[in-house]
């Protein structure tokens, strides 16, 4: 999904551009993979937008809710990411060292979802799946 489909979805929920939110939405389609709300800010704070806390709060919930970014929370950290209807990735997540690596998978399981839709008249948006365990470098 690139940034012009983010902007369609927040006018679709009545949601205005604004500044902050355009930034935002670029900061983590630029990361094109998890990035913590420490990183986001980071981000921002390079363009000299230094947002409180309850306005990043804010527009975090505001974003995630309509589904124009996801929100995982890993480890005890919450991450954000743009979900990608048809070309998504999984994650695998180092226990020792917290590092997160993006995986493609096959489509098995993209078409193990329809199924389970199906199966639970289910509307399914989107999934989500990390694989816990230990990087080549923390095994050693
Ligand atoms: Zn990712
Ligand atoms: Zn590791
Ligand atoms: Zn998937």
């Amino acid at each position: 999904m690139d940034k012009n489909t983010s902007y369609i979805k927040i006018r679709e929920q009545g949601g205005r551009i604004t500044k902050i939110r355009s930034e935002i939405v670029n900061i983590i389609s630029n990361k094109d993979c998890l990035i913590s709300s420490t990183g986001l800010l980071s981000g921002l704070s390079k363009l000299n937008i230094h947002p409180n806390r309850s306005t990043i709060y804010r527009e975090l919930q505001f974003l995630t809710k309509n589904n124009v970014i996801l929100k995982k929370t890993i480890s005890g950290v919450d991450y954000y990411e743009i979900p990608h209807d048809h070309h998504h990735h999984h994650h695998l997540v180092c226990m020792n060292c917290n590092s997160i690596i993006k995986v493609e998978m096959n489509n098995h399981l993209e078409e193990q979802e329809k199924q389970i839709a199906k199966q639970n008249k289910f509307n399914i948006i989107n999934h989500s799946l990390e694989f816990y365990g230990y990087c080549q470098k923390c095994q050693a």
